[in-house]
């Protein structure tokens, strides 16, 4: 039989553009046609060569023989009372992730999953609890967009899209930087990269691979801590690439005029809430184009930390806003459907065995 079996076709959406046309000109197919497929698939929400009535139903048939079109299946759907909603997205090889939809932040924003699982295990985060289960190709990761806007209507609106839902995008660095590329691309959804914030707890030698990209998204850092003994209690990473060094790339790291590193810190009560710890926090970010975003701790079961109280957070933000620095606290979004920061773990997977081991505050007063 001449027909290519189906595991053998090639998964149409893991291509960047540029790959596509070199896939069709393999086939004598003209290069132009991959704009046209592209478009589909990744501005348009098409799941399959059928509907794309551009194309010759000759030239449909040929592409389904030689592609196919994976695309993750949205099994579950919860709406939060504040609007979040959140969705648990299921992957051809079976495993789960999860993705987070926040309507307005002041603008619409998609929380993304770079892995199933994470590797990072910070202890105060119950994605961290499932372990590593795989990493994600860049066209599961572009998938969760692909599925999402589709799924709410969202064509063509501007969105934002944070890299803070499961997995550590820096610890699956290719194909999180050929999303990116997929994103952004003007025959896909466009998404311009000031609208894209890669969070990361700082695995330095990606962190460093990064700062040479020609194309940068922001850059969020999950520092949580202000020193090394604490950090290493909740960021075991920082067992190996610790806060010192961590600082010292983030100072050299090239910005864009007029940007800023955005810091995380989870603030969790008597561990690293006390007024020693925001004065030691202006004292690291010194110097620094720097905005911290206070997370107050989204509690759950299994996680061993409680949340400060509301006076501690806002006696922590203003010592920071005090010296200068812009601080925003987050509002936990979507805590009542588990779809808030730290929050992502789905049930099932957790069962499976791990495959490898200038003074401004915003939003103090809510
Ligand atoms: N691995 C990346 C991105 C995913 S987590 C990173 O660590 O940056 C996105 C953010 O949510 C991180 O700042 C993370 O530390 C934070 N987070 C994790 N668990 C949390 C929890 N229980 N409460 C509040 N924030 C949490």
């Amino acid at each position: 039989c001449l027909e290519p079996a189906v595991e053998a076709r090639i998964d149409v959406t893991d291509l960047e553009l540029a790959n596509l046309e070199s896939s069709l000109k393999t086939l004598n197919i003209e290069t132009y046609r991959a704009r046209q497929i592209y478009h589909w698939i990744h501005r348009r929400g098409a799941t399959a060569f059928d509907g794309m009535t551009d194309l010759s139903r000759q030239l449909r048939n040929d592409l389904a023989s030689r592609f196919k079109v994976s695309t993750p299946v949205i099994t579950e759907r919860q709406t939060s009372s504040d609007g979040t909603i959140k969705f648990a997205l299921q992957l051809t090889d079976g495993h789960q992730i999860e993705s987070v939809f926040i309507p307005e932040t002041p603008r619409k924003t998609f929380c993304l999953s770079t892995q199933v699982g994470c590797a990072m295990q910070c202890t105060f985060c119950l994605t961290g609890k499932m372990g590593i289960i795989r990493n994600l190709s860049a066209g599961e990761i572009v998938g969760q967009v692909r599925v999402l806007t589709r799924e709410l209507d969202l064509f063509e609106q501007p969105f934002n899209i944070v890299l803070m839902g499961m997995g550590e995008p820096l610890h699956n660095y290719d194909n999180t930087m050929q999303a990116l590329r997929m994103l952004t691309c003007s025959y896909g959804q466009a998404v311009p990269l000031r609208r894209i914030t890669l969070s990361t707890v700082g695995v330095l030698p990606a962190l460093q691979r990064l700062a040479s990209e020609p194309a940068m998204p922001n850059l969020a850092v999950s520092l949580h801590g202000t020193t090394e003994v604490q950090r290493n209690q909740l960021v075991p990473i920082n067992r190996k690439y610790g806060l010192e060094e961590l600082i010292a790339t983030c100072q050299s790291f090239p910005l864009k005029r007029r940007s800023r590193i955005t810091f995380e810190y989870v603030l969790i009560k008597n561990v690293n809430d006390s007024e020693d710890d925001a004065r030691r926090l202006v004292k690291i970010l010194s110097g620094m184009k720097a905005k911290v975003n206070v997370i107050p701790l989204n509690t759950a079961s299994g996680i061993p930390f409680e949340r400060p109280s509301k006076e501690r957070i806002n006696r922590f933000g203003k010592i920071l806003a005090r010296h200068q620095l812009t601080v925003s606290v987050r509002k936990s979004r979507g805590h009542d459907i588990r779809a808030a920061c730290g929050q992502l773990m789905l049930e099932n997977e957790k069962q499976r065995p791990l495959q490898q081991p200038k003074g401004r505050i915003k939003g103090l007063n809510n």
